[in-house]
Order: C-alpha cells, then structure tokens, then sequence
C-alpha cells in the first residue's frame, strides 16, 4: 500500500508517518527529513540546500525528485510507502505518478490533514523532537520529560527545535504550501485518490480517522 500524507507543515503528517510505519509495517519517506540528515552530515547537498531550507522556501524539484527516485529504486519497499512531505508540487506528483508505474506500482490514497492557519503557527513553534528518535514533542500538549529521558525510545536525549520552526519562516512554509502545495488538492481529489481528515482532532482519533480512509 502506497500513502501519501498531505498538509500544511504543522498538519501532524511526521507523527501520523511514525504509527503508520508501526502499524502498517511500511517505509516512511519524508524528503524533509531526507535533507535534514544531509545538512547534518554535511553532504554537498545538505551545503546546498540547507539557507533554502532555513528560509522556508522549497527546495527544487530536481533535487528532491531525485531523493524519491534514488529511495524507491533501492528500496524493494516491503508493504510499500507512506509519503510525507511529498510531492509538494504538481511536478513532484507527476514524478511521483512516473515513479511508480515504472515499479509496477500505484497509489492507493492521498491523505489531505486539514487544520487552521492559527493552530499550525501555535504547534510549530511549540515544538520540540528527540534528537536520538525523532518523537516530536509539543510544550503545551506533550511536554519534554522533566528528568530528559525520551518515553519513545528510553535514552536521556537532547531536544532539539528545527532552524526553520519560528515565526519569519513559518510565514515562508505556509505561503509556499498554499501557492505551490495546495494546488495538489485539486489533482489527487480529480483522480479521486483524496480523503480528508480533521487534523485538529486529537492524535489518537486523527490515527483512527485515517484508519477508516485506508483501504
Ligand atoms: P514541514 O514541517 O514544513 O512540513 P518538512 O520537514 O517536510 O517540513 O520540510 C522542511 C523543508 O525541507 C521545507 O520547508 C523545504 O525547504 C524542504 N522540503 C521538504 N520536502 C520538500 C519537497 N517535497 N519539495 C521541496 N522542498 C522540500
Ligand atoms: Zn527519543
């Protein structure tokens, strides 16, 4: 099975990703995540993309195209993938339509997770991940431990805010989701690949509500 997991940063799309893989068995893809390891490895391309990133502008289509293809090429995929932050334009999600019917493959849904401008901007900059797992953290909802040991994966680990969760870029990442993103919505709900759930829901009952989309 095949998932695409669509919104605004902020939309809870990261966390929905991580019980999916748990409860799915599938392979997680988040090119935000992609770029995020190679800025930290200090790739060629993690120096090329990490201001872009920074400023909350999109990185090129190219580039992350590229990561897509190089993952799915490699990877025999098991149960297949959940998508998350990708595509994010239309050429992403041509690319993407290409992709995997080269592999004899196709998409089984689009998962759009709606949730209001006010509540995306109090999350993200709220938020906080374990630098060892990746659970994400939110100081109102699900504070960091107070003795710093992550409940995910039982280590005393650092939290660590990403470069890009504050206000000025913030405004960049909802702009560039609603003029280049956005238009996604039109295109998986044409093709009629596209169930919508309340992101605003507790995390709990968003899983339960995509549960009920998935095939
Ligand atoms: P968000 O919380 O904004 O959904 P992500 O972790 O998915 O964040 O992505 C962080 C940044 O990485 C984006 O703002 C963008 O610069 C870059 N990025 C991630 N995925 C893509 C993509 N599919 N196309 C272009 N840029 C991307
Ligand atoms: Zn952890």
């Amino acid at each position: 099975m095949n998932i695409i997991l669509l919104g605004p940063p902020g939309a809870g799309k990261g966390t929905q990703a991580r019980r999916l893989v748990e409860e799915r068995n599938l392979a997680q893809l988040s090119t935000g995540d992609m770029l995020r390891a190679a800025r930290t490895s200090g790739t060629e391309l993690g120096k090329m993309v990490a201001g872009v990133m920074d400023r909350g502008e999109l990185v090129t289509d190219e580039i992350v195209i590229g990561l897509i293809r190089e993952q799915l090429t490699n990877d025999d995929g098991a149960n297949g993938y959940i998508f998350d932050g990708f595509p994010r334009t239309l050429a992403q999600a041509d690319a993407l339509g290409n992709l995997l019917a080269e592999l004899g493959e196709k998409l089984d849904r689009v998962i759009l997770m709606e949730v209001d401008d006010e509540a995306l901007v109090a999350r993200i900059t709220a938020r906080s991940t374990c630098a060892n797992c990746g659970e994400v953290y939110n100081d109102q909802t699900k504070p960091i431990p107070s003795d710093g040991v992550c409940s995910n994966c039982g280590e005393k680990a650092e939290f660590t805010r990403r470069a890009d969760d504050n206000e000025e870029s913030l405004k960049t990442r909802l702009l560039a989701y609603y003029k280049q993103t956005s238009p996604l919505v039109g295109y998986y709900y044409a093709k009629g690949d596209l169930s919508t759930v309340d992101g605003l829901q507790s995390m709990d009952d968003v899983a339960a509500s995509i549960k009920v989309a998935l095939p």
